[in-house]
C-alpha cells in the first residue's frame, strides 16, 4: 500500500506500470478514498504532500465538508 498525496490515507494501489521494453518508466497509482490518481513521475508539487498547496489536500474523515459542484452549461 502507498500513501495518497492528497488525503494521506494508505489505501492507494498500483493501477498501471508504464514500461519501455522491460524497463519501468513510471507507475500510476490510485486512491480509493479520495479518487486521486497520479504517476510517480509527476512534479513534487503534485505528489509530495509537504510541497502540495494545503487547499488541494483532502480530509476523507469529514466528507460533508466537500460539496458537490455541478458544472455550469452555457
Ligand atoms: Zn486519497
Amino acid at each position: 500500500m502507498t500513501a495518497c498525496p492528497r488525503c494521506s490515507n494508505t489505501n492507494a494501489t498500483v493501477f498501471h506500470e508504464g514500461k519501455e521494453g522491460e524497463e519501468l518508466i513510471w507507475t500510476l497509482f490510485g486512491c480509493p478514498d479520495c479518487h486521486y490518481h497520479w504517476r510517480d513521475s509527476e512534479p513534487e508539487e503534485s505528489i509530495n504532500p509537504a510541497k502540495r498547496k494545503a487547499v488541494f489536500q483532502m480530509d476523507t474523515s469529514n466528507p460533508d465538508r466537500y460539496h458537490l459542484i455541478l458544472p455550469v452549461r452555457e
